[in-house]
């Protein structure tokens, strides 16, 4: 049986999408999947992020995203000081908030 992985209903799906835990339809959210073999073919094992709530993945994914979007805000903050300072509007792609800068 191999890991568990961890995604959004959005845009994706894994097999019958029915959760093993509370047999109700992963319709939205976020969910874990994992390939499980059945009498020799392989399915897969679907629950809601609700009904592990005790996989720590979720916490872990939850602090990757504040992370990710402070560390946007600095850049975008850092960046649009940079073009008030030297006019470089290359740096445009990373500016999200040049009002907050
Ligand atoms: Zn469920």
């Amino acid at each position: 049986m191999g890991n568990w992985n961890h995604t959004e209903a959005r845009g994706s799906s894994h097999g019958t999408m029915r959760c093993t835990a509370c047999g109700k339809q992963v319709e939205s959210g976020r969910y874990r999947y994992r390939q499980k073999s059945k009498r020799g073919d392989w399915v897969y094992q679907v629950q809601h992020e609700a009904c592990c709530l005790e996989d720590s993945a979720w916490a872990a994914m939850d602090a990757q995203q504040v992370a990710h979007e402070k560390r946007m805000a600095e850049l975008s903050a850092a960046c649009a000081a940079f073009k008030k300072t030297w006019g470089v509007s290359e740096l445009d792609d990373y500016i999200f908030d040049e009002a907050g800068a």
